[in-house]
């Protein structure tokens, strides 16, 4: 299994909030892993430091940045700029990409490891820029808020989706919440990239309007993109003023969104999922004792699973 693959099953069983009493063991082989991990990071950032032409995170392995600056960007999510060990580095992330971060908040002896998405354009040099959720009791979330400008924290890449311009017409881009930064990668990638001329639907659910942190930017690129850029958003409990859907991602709202599959412009449909567990499961189904899912809203909809990517 490339090292990728095994921290994606790592991620799988210990970073979402799934967590289970059988993954102890696990939780034991990753500290014990990760107690190497600080003298690991330091080694690999001086061997960057060495040759500061080469990606950072082109192969795989642990690296510690320095956190240049935050900004809150809406009453919950923090934009964080970390830099590079040399300002005219690449990162060598490729389209798409998270980072696993790892930390030990509060002195706990067993490491907190979760990932996150960069949010910057991945072609920009010296820095790695996230936006991270404060989850009340979120153990990395709020690690990673009580962050200041010289400390650091430890990554390593993880590769999701390898994206290939025009190998679909259409992807449809379904978020919930803090899902929206694999989105919004994907969409810079592609819309950032002339020779990439796939249609993208953005359906993003939030609990309120003053979730919509990225409302203008997605405006301005609708107008800056007409008839490439579409995003809907759908508000659980919106303000009375509010100019958007009331509720869930529903079966309606795509729909509405024009993402029926039977539809000829969807044919070709690649759809991306992101979003908390209750979302997904509505949207995908469960799984089947036989493999594969049973149910959920893209199935009804008429979506193939291998049309369906999930974070
Ligand atoms: C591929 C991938 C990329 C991600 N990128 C980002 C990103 O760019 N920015 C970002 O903010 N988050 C992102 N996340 C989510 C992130 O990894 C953590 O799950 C999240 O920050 C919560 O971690 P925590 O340790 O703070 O919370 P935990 O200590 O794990 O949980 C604390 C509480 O928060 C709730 N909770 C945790 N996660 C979620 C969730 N996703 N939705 C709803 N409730 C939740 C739990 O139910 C629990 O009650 C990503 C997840 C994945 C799988």
């Amino acid at each position: 299994m490339p090292p990728s693959s095994a921290f994606r099953s790592v991620n799988a069983l210990l970073l979402r909030p799934r967590l289970t009493a059988s993954v102890m063991s696990t939780q034991v082989a990753v500290a014990v892993a990760v107690a190497g991990i600080g003298a690991y990071a330091l080694y690999n950032n001086r061997q960057a430091a060495a040759s500061s032409d080469k990606p950072i995170f082109s192969s795989f392995g642990f690296r510690s940045l320095r956190l240049h600056s935050t900004e809150l960007i809406n009453h919950n999510t923090k934009r964080l700029r970390f830099e590079l060990p040399d300002p005219n580095q690449p990162s060598g992330l490729s389209l798409t990409s998270a980072l696993l971060t790892v930390s030990f908040p509060n002195g706990r002896w067993l490491p907190v490891l979760r990932p996150y998405t960069p949010t910057n354009d991945l072609n920009e040099p010296g820095f790695v820029e996230l936006m991270v959720k404060l989850y009340p009791g979120g153990k990395q979330s709020s690690h990673i808020h009580s962050l200041k400008p010289g400390d650091t924290l430890t990554f390593a890449p993880i590769k999701e989706l390898a994206w290939t311009p025009n190998k679909h017409q259409h992807v449809a881009l379904i978020a919930g919440g803090a899902g929206i930064t694999p989105m919004y990668q994907l969409l810079h990638g592609i819309l950032n990239n002339p020779e990439d001329q796939t249609r993208v639907t953005l359906v993003w659910g939030v609990n309120s309007d003053e979730d919509i942190f990225l409302g203008d930017e997605f405006s301005a690129l609708e107008k800056k993109f007409p008839g490439r850029f579409k995003a809907v958003y759908v508000v659980s409990s919106p303000d009375a003023r509010s100019p958007h859907t009331k509720g869930y991602v529903t079966r309606q709202v795509l729909e509405k969104a024009g993402l029926s599959a039977s539809l000829e412009k969807n044919l070709d449909t690649k759809v991306l999922v992101c979003g908390p567990p209750p979302m997904e499961k509505a949207l995908k189904g469960t799984k089947s004792f036989v493999g594969g899912a049973k149910g959920g809203v893209l199935a009804e909809l008429g979506y193939t699973p291998d049309q369906i990517y999930s974070f």
